[in-house]
């Protein structure tokens, strides 16, 4: 059977094979509903492979659900918008998803669940920080390779963008990321998190125009949701300091990083 498969590229079948014989025989199937399984094992093989193939390229630097996202934390977060999202209506419409908030508020988290959903449906989906982004775009060594890898940030359905606000960009950097905003406008979604109200993007790209004009096509057709409240990190942290008496040296830098706490020796 190997050789007659193999050429007609049926790896699933060929794997599966020997294991639908015995059942077929069991439950004497008829010949349509065993072609049928034979058929069903490839067809289903194959679109599990896809979504493998698609959640390796997106990037996602750990898997985040809504499911798993305790609401109650963040009574300003409206979990019904959030479920709404969830229904990838605004892949289709090419809307995109601006979460702006203090850090460790869950923008990340929400972005990548929307990317998880986006992607069980059968989306492409890329997840990138801000900081890697720019640098590969202004990093390319002629104008081909750019083009090249403009291209990897404009094919997917979702591109999620995180962490903006954390590093400032310079000139080159600021006119890539506006081609890139620009080129995917009414294309394809963008998923973006900031800690940096919009009033202070002009400095974050060191041109007021350019950052006015990249606003203009983000939020034509976006959802930008403001998230309030305390730190989902820092919560861990307190309950953890309650119950050992204190926390790692890695929780005090973050601690640091967010709320400018002294992290202290160990
Ligand atoms: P941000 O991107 O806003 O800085 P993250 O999304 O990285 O915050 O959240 C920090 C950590 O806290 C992550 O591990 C995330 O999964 C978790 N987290 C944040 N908010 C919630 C929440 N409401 N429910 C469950 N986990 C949360
Ligand atoms: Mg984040």
């Amino acid at each position: 059977m190997k050789e007659l498969l193999h050429p007609l590229h049926l790896g699933h079948v060929e794997a599966g094979l020997p294991e639908l014989y015995e059942p077929a025989r069991l439950h004497g199937l008829t010949y349509e509903a065993f072609l049928r399984r034979v058929l069903t094992l490839e067809i289903e093989g194959r679109r599990l492979s896809a979504q493998q193939t698609r959640l390796k390229a997106a990037r996602l630097p750990v898997r985040k659900t809504l499911e798993e996202f305790d609401f109650s934390f963040q009574p300003s977060v409206n979990a019904r918008q959030l479920w709404e999202l969830a229904e990838l209506s605004f892949v289709k419409t090419k809307t995109n998803i601006v979460f702006l908030g203090p850090p460790g508020v869950g923008k990340t988290h929400r972005s990548i669940a929307l990317a998880v959903k986006a992607l069980e449906v059968g989306y492409c989906v890329l997840f990138i920080t801000l900081a890697h982004l720019a640098s590969d775009l202004a990093s390319a060594p002629h104008a081909s390779v750019l083009k090249q890898r403009m291209r990897r940030y404009l094919a997917p359905q979702v591109l999620v963008i995180d962490e903006v606000g954390y590093t400032r960009l310079t000139e080159e950097q600021a006119t890539l990321l506006f081609a890139l905003v620009r080129d995917r406008y009414e294309h394809g979604s963008i998923i973006l998190t900031s800690n940096t109200s919009f009033s202070e993007w002009g400095a974050l790209m060191g041109n007021e125009v350019l950052a006015t004009a990249l606003l203009d096509r983000l939020l034509h057709h976006a959802e930008a949701i403001s998230i309030q409240g305390k730190s989902y990190r820092m919560k861990n942290r307190e309950a953890r300091r309650r119950t050992n008496g204190t926390g790692s040296r890695e929780e005090r830098k973050e601690e640091f990083r967010e709320h400018g706490a002294d992290p202290g020796a160990d």
